[in-house]
């Protein structure tokens, strides 16, 4: 019956074959530089970002503490939720819109998982020699050289793991202290010990467990395949061409053979540890690298290059539905967030009614009523914010300044409103404004005055 499934089933369904430990051999080609290139700019921003300084604070820090991201002059609270779910939503359609044309590219280039794979692979390379040398070396029995060099590999990898889980924990703890109190021993506990967990994880992660989480714990992984259409590029083996395979000496007659040379470069390259010519197979992450070593292949024989190459069954249409939509999608985050950052007022105010008394009625003949006004400084500025009224008859304010809000402080002034008795009125709308002092944006909020019946 399996037999019978159409591709895209098989990609679903097949169960995995790589359960041995693969040794992946490393390649050089165009597809491998291009990773390292993006790798080198993707880990050098992860790194490089928690150092820039703005304003004489770190440009972008989530305090955990506080439940606030700094991004430059922003501070955002749980209040501007609304922004991540742009941001959020943004990322997933992208994901989505390039996976419909490209497949599993993000996987194959930019996934922190291959990337740190990719670096520990690299590492093992420099340490253990090439593939071939770290097995035989894994089938050696335990001695001093064995020894020494699987401790040098798993030190490296260590110290690896440990700075990644350093440069992760300066987006939550300030940089230069986390360094500094982790270099001199002196963090908090609780520091690190989470600098440990995520080095422990990096470690495991990327040492151990590699395209194993990619098959079987990634949710992503799984599900992509159903964004697949024929007219989505994928890492194919042109079965047809390639041949029947078949080794043979360079610049010899091929006979009946295909241009495939049997040689399985394709399979030692690749991280996943699958053959691509089998056909396609849902661990692959189309990252290229059998690409690069079959034409690299070819090169050596003078033949033809892309035996093994990115390609869509069918010419992607200019006006597919799904294509159209995810686009859509992506152009309304990015206005959505436009409006976000164009419209953001940088404190938060909430008004609330006195529940003590409803109304007081003063020697004067003004009618009062006691409001909670509660400000929220979301700037990276102490600021002082002035209170109005519109919408009441002859309204008096006890205090129309609350002053010196730190950024961040949450500050609650208690305001009593008075105003003369209306007859034919027991309630009355009106509007408190609120004005920052530092960035004059201005805040309305509607309440209720309440008279004697
Ligand atoms: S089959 Fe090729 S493209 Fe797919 S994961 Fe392996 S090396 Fe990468
Ligand atoms: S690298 Fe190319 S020639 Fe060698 S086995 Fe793979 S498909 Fe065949």
């Amino acid at each position: 019956m399996g037999a019978n499934l159409p591709d895209s089933s098989a990609i679903i369904f097949k169960v995995p074959v790589a359960e041995k430990k693969i040794y992946i051999r490393e390649q050089q080609g165009y597809f491998q530089r291009l990773r390292r290139g993006l790798n080198i700019i993707l880990v050098a921003l992860f790194a490089g970002l928690p150092w820039i300084s703005w304003q004489g604070e770190q440009a972008i820090l989530f305090d955990v503490g506080a439940q606030t991201l700094r991004f430059f002059s922003w501070v955002l609270y749980p209040q501007d939720l609304m922004i991540f779910v742009l941001l959020f939503s943004l990322a997933a359609f992208a994901l989505f819109y390039i996976t419909k044309k490209y497949g599993r590219v993000w996987c194959g280039f930019t996934c922190p998982q291959t990337v740190w794979t990719l670096m520990f692979n690299w590492i093992e390379r420099r340490v253990e020699g090439t593939n071939h040398q770290s097995r035989a070396l894994d089938n050696q029995p335990w001695f001093i050289k064995k020894s020494a060099i699987k401790g040098l590999k798993h030190l490296v990898w260590i110290v690896t793991a440990s700075l990644t889980a350093m440069v992760f924990m300066s987006y939550f703890y300030p940089a230069y202290q986390l360094y500094t109190e982790v270099m001199t021993l002196s963090a908090p506990a609780l520091i690190s010990g989470w600098v440990l967990f995520f080095a422990v994880c990096t470690y495991v992660n990327a040492g151990w467990i590699r395209e194993k989480m990619c098959q079987h714990m990634c949710p992503y992984a799984r599900f992509q395949s159903v964004m697949f259409d024929a007219g989505t590029k994928l890492v194919t083996y042109d079965k047809h061409r390639g041949e029947s395979r078949g080794p043979r000496k360079r610049g010899s007659n091929k006979n009946e053979l295909g241009d495939c040379v049997d040689c399985k470069l394709c399979v030692q390259v690749c991280p996943v540890g699958i053959d691509i010519r089998d056909g396609l197979q849902y661990e692959c992450i189309n990252c290229g690298l059998c690409v690069d070593a079959c034409n690299q292949v070819m090169d050596t024989f003078q033949y033809a290059r892309n035996l093994i190459h990115f390609k869509a069954m069918k010419p992607q249409k200019v006006w597919n539905g799904a294509l159209v939509l995810y686009g859509l999608a992506i152009l309304g985050m990015l206005i959505g967030i436009w409006v976000w950052a164009v419209t953001r007022v940088d404190f938060e105010v909430n008004v609330a009614r006195d529940r003590q008394q409803l109304y007081r009625e003063h020697y004067s003949g003004l009618v009062e009523n006691t409001f909670r006004i509660n400000v929220l400084n979301k700037s990276n500025h102490t600021a002082t914010y002035y209170l109005s009224i519109s919408g009441l008859p002859v309204a008096t304010v006890t205090d129309l300044t609350i002053k010196h809000v730190k950024p961040g402080e949450k500050r609650e002034a208690v305001v009593t409103v008075g105003s003369t008795p209306q007859l034919d009125e027991a309630r009355q709308h009106f509007f408190f404004d609120i004005k920052s002092g530092e960035s004059e944006q201005v805040l309305k909020r509607e309440v209720i005055f309440i008279y004697p019946e």
